[in-house]
């Protein structure tokens, strides 16, 4: 059998193999903006997740010996691959999520060849040794090295509304580390991942060094058990069951969880430009971005104007299937019970006073669409403003003034992307320094993810450690410190045996050094 029936041509995996042996069951993958079933792949259990992990650490080693710049090369040759691919790798992810051609384009396609290119580049230095000058008087004369080595095997598990970015993606730093990695799709959408593990094959990845292993809940679960690190993107519910999992074997987890991401919109903003990217914060990818802008709190002098023009905007999106590009401007639902969320939400809102100004209800099918809506009137008692809608709602709320803004924005358990508006550029950046957010923008949203140079987290519910940056590759490792002596004395001041004589030296060697209190600085 082949890992994706029909259509798909990816190669058969070899994990799909030990699944049909193991007789694993079989996950029919649904085109959301269709509904016709494109394609199954293995349910694969838990066993069979353990072999996959015991062949990808039988490969590591030999795939952290071909170096930086060896595996640099893979990485370069995959990001050819899959610009030369385009059509048959958008056209997967498309097809899978129910997305447009331009949110496969610009939330998945072209990020990952950004990041293949940025992590082949950057992690040599990011991951260098390190000479470290130890400050101790005892230590006078040593050198200290911290290296980086790699963990061993990275499970990777992914959602599904980037399923190319938030999956693959968190793979290529673990790779360019030295790491062998198991990826884990989401059932949802798992043909993107299998079409980039034929990719990194044909770039010349080795056999098993990147193996995918397909199912749902319990097949994430058994790779939590056997992998070295865990890097996982999803639900904050999901991401608390992955952190207590992981507790039993200690296995260290990097977290990226959900959001419900405030758009703070001051009285001296440019309108226009707010009112576009709010419509485009909340609607690209219909709305199922962790960063989106979830909820908008605009100040009273210009609510009016900015709803109006939010409104005309919104009332003029196209949505349905999607097809070549500039065919429609929203998507499907790509989760069946995320559309019963967003209606909820949307009901909710409503039973309690919202008014629904554009949408508010289930677009036409026989694919699954929500309409892009607009909802005002909106408080803190309503779902739609303080749970993740995830889903193409934009709920605006008039405040008082930036106080009153700021308060409404940190009443979250989340805390992962945020942006202020305004035309004062001090003001706007004292505002964002006051959001409770791993990130924030000033007078933009969402592309702040594409500053790989950056770390990219969330705190509160939304998520533990981050991706990008130093940060992003150095939790795929360990770091060991390395002293070294170079021309030790025979005997060191601190050596047995203990005399009186030379504790009363040190002793007063400490006291000279620590026991001067700090003199105040003059004013
Ligand atoms: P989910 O938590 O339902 O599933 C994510 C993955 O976890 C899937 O692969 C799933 O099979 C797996 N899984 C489920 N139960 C598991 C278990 N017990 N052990 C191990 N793995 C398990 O999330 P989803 O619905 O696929 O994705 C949507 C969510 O992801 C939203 O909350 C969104 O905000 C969040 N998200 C966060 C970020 C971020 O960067 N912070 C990015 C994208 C999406």
């Amino acid at each position: 059998m082949s890992v994706v029936d029909r259509k798909h041509e990816a190669e058969p995996a070899v994990e799909s193999r030990a699944a049909d042996r193991n007789g694993a069951g079989r996950i029919p993958v649904e085109n959301p903006a269709t509904g016709n079933t494109i394609a199954h792949v293995p349910d694969l259990g838990a066993e069979a997740v353990a072999d996959l992990v015991d062949r990808a650490r039988r490969a590591q080693p030999g795939w952290e010996a071909l170096g930086f710049e060896g595996r640099a090369e893979v990485m370069y040759e995959a990001r050819a691959w899959i610009v030369e691919n385009r059509d048959r790798m958008l056209r997967t992810v498309m097809e899978e999520t129910g997305k447009t051609r331009e949110d496969a384009i610009v939330g998945d396609w072209s990020f990952i060849c950004d990041s293949l290119g940025f992590w082949a580049k950057r992690a040599p230095r990011y991951l260098a040794d390190e000479r470290v000058r130890p400050h101790s008087p005892f230590l006078i004369g040593k050198r200290v090295v911290v290296r980086h080595r790699p963990v061993g095997v990275v499970g990777v598990i992914g959602p599904w509304n980037f399923p190319l970015n938030l999956c693959f993606g968190d793979a290529i730093p673990a790779l360019m580390a030295g790491n062998a990695v198991v990826l884990k799709p989401s059932e949802v959408t798992p043909l993107s991942t299998l079409f980039m593990a034929e990719g990194m094959r044909a770039a010349g990845l080795p056999g098993d060094v990147m193996p995918v292993a397909t199912g749902g809940g319990e097949t994430g679960a058994a790779l939590v058990d056997h992998s070295d690190m865990i890097m996982f993107t999803g639900s904050t519910a999901t991401g608390r069951k992955i952190m207590a999992r992981a507790a039993e074997t200690l296995t260290p987890v990097s977290l990226e969880l959900g959001g419900k991401d405030p758009m703070i919109v001051l009285r001296d903003a440019d309108v226009e430009r707010a009112a576009n990217m709010a419509v485009m914060g909340a609607m690209s990818n219909g709305g199922q971005v962790c960063t989106s802008v979830e909820r908008v709190y605009v100040e009273e002098p210009i609510y009016d104007e900015f709803v109006r023009r939010v409104v005309e905007k919104t009332g003029a999106l196209r949505q349905g299937p999607p097809a070549d590009g500039g065919s429609v401007d929203v998507g499907a639902v790509t989760f069946p019970p995320q559309a019963e969320v967003v209606e909820e939400h949307v009901r909710d809102a409503v039973d309690k006073g919202a008014q629904v100004l554009v949408g508010g209800e289930r677009g036409e099918g026989p694919g699954r669409f929500y309409r892009p809506t607009v909802l005002t009137g909106v408080d803190h008692s309503m779902k739609a403003m303080t749970e993740e809608t995830f889903g193409p709602t934009l709920p605006i709320m008039k405040v008082r003034d930036e106080e009153e803004a700021l308060r409404l924005a940190n009443d979250t358990p989340y805390g992962l992307n945020s942006s202020v508006w305004t035309r004062d550029l001090e003001r706007g950046e004292a505002v964002a320094r006051r959001i409770e957010a791993g990130n924030a923008c000033v007078n933009d949203a969402l592309v702040n993810f594409l500053a790989q140079e950056a770390p990219f987290g969330g705190v509160k519910s939304s998520g533990v450690g981050a991706r990008h940056s130093s940060q992003g590759i150095r939790k795929y490792t360990n770091a060991q410190t390395i002293l070294i002596t170079r021309f030790g004395p025979k005997r060191e001041l601190y050596f047995y045996p203990y005399s009186k004589r030379v504790t009363a030296v040190m002793e007063r060697l400490i006291t000279l050094l620590y026991g001067r209190r700090r003199r105040k600085r003059k004013k």
